[in-house]
């Protein structure tokens, strides 16, 4: 593992810098309480299609500068209008990112599907689809779980039967983030109920504004509408509209989750977190009182070093992906570690502050931070759920890291 930028990297660096000292829009620098407690909401084409006018002109102003440079999707390869990257390129340019506090490179467009589709898809659907995902013209939702597959998805009961051209799908959806926000959804289906649960499986996309398509919100217990339900009933889809082979999909399904694996984005903002807290208390003439108590200071020690090992699980696998080796049980250990440490940060960011704590505006003066890491606390419960649950996570590592036996 290298620490240390080579020469070519740290030129690499440099111009990802100079790019962003340059081309930041405001909105971006300048952010409101509401949004440093929100956090990231998952991307700039949200802002783009949903958002207030100041939100749509910086979305815009950033995508056209990303755009010059070919890092709306810098992951992507070159001929489908990606910037292809090397690994540690894309590694350095999520780093400043971060670092620098702009939207992140994400959404399921950007993320998940354009490189599945660049893999699996027909030169009709790369055609069609990639331009609309690079431009921000068309956002996407991402329509896996199911009520009784999450965990264990392959036992997903979502229908699809084939009628002429077209399927017929019938089933539910659940958990599925920022759908009421997009315009088209990529699904699991089952097109085949005889054969092993793996096998009978399609990856199929429509437009989520289409008749029997039913959104309902999920509302959490911050009141954040970030998830939804999504029912389906006799949903007509063109067969043309499916990635892969069918009934062959599972791995299709697998490539689309095996997407940036570092996490390096969410390791240096908890960096900064962290860095902000001790900042914040220090200077505060009545919360720096706290830091001579020693069970707060040892604890704001304990998550700095796990910051600092958050970031080193990310640095571990860009460094094998720069190797050539595919990370495994590497990438559940720093997954594990990163949100269960996200938990464990923003009770820490709560302790200092006392009943002051309880505040939830962040726009009263009294909250303490904007009272992000009371927001915070509330909104990442689910960190430890999505993406894989820890358990998930756990088993991974016992079988594939340790080699115990399945339990
Ligand atoms: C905020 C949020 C956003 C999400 N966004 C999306 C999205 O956009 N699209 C999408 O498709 N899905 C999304 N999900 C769903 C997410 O992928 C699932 O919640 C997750 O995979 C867990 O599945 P489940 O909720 O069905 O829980 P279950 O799988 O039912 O698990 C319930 C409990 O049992 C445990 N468990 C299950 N199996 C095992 C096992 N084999 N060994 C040990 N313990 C086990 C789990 O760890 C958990 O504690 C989102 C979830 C959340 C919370």
């Amino acid at each position: 593992m290298n620490w240390l930028d080579n020469s070519q990297q740290a030129e690499f660096r440099n111009k990802v810098k100079e790019f962003l000292n340059n081309s930041i829009p405001s909105y971006y620098t300048n952010v409101t309480p509401d949004r440093i407690a929100e956090g990231h909401t998952g991307g700039w084409q949200y802002d783009l299609k949903v958002g207030s006018d100041d939100a749509r002109y910086a979305a815009r102003e950033w995508v056209t500068s990303l755009a010059k440079h070919d890092w709306v999707a810098p992951h992507w390869p070159e001929e489908y209008g990606g910037g292809g990257l090397t690994p540690m390129e894309q590694f350095i340019l999520r780093s400043e990112f971060a670092w620098y506090g702009v939207p992140p490179v994400a959404g399921p467009g950007v993320n998940m599907l354009g490189p599945t589709i660049i893999l699996h898809g027909t030169e009709k659907q790369k055609k069609e689809l990639l331009p609309s995902i690079l431009s921000g013209e068309v956002t996407w939702a991402q329509g896996y779980s199911e009520p009784g597959a999450g965990s264990d998805l392959a036992s997903l009961q979502t229908q699809a039967v084939k009628d002429g051209d077209n399927y017929v799908i019938n089933g539910q959806k659940i958990w599925t983030s920022s759908a009421h926000k997009a315009d088209w959804i990529f699904i699991l289906v089952r097109t085949d109920n005889e054969a092993p649960k793996h096998r009978g499986i399609s990856f199929i996309y429509t437009n989520i504004n289409q008749t029997g398509i039913d959104v309902r919100p999920i509302i959490s217990g911050g009141w954040e509408h970030a998830t939804n339900e999504t029912f389906y009933q006799e949903v007509s889809v063109p067969i043309e509209n499916r990635i892969g082979e069918e009934n062959r999909c599972w791995y299709v399904a697998m490539t689309l989750l095996d997407h940036e694996r570092s996490n390096i984005t969410g390791a240096i903002e908890k960096k900064k977190t962290i860095q902000s807290l001790i900042q914040y208390i220090v200077n505060d003439s009545v919360f720096s009182k706290q830091l001579s108590r020693k069970a707060v200071r040892n604890e704001i020690v304990d998550r700095f070093i796990e910051c600092e090992v958050g970031y080193n699980f990310s640095l571990r696998i860009i460094s094998m992906q720069d190797a050539g080796l595919v990370p495994n049980q590497e990438a559940s250990t720093s997954k594990l570690f990163n949100s269960e440490l996200t938990q464990r940060l923003n009770q820490t960011g709560m302790k200092p502050f006392g009943l002051f704590a309880n505040l939830w505006d962040p726009n009263d003066n009294r909250s303490p931070m904007n009272a992000q890491f009371t927001q915070k606390h509330v909104h990442q419960i689910s960190a430890t759920i999505a993406g894989g649950t820890s358990e998930i996570q756990r088993n991974i590592i016992a079988t594939r890291g340790l080699g115990l036996p399945r339990g």
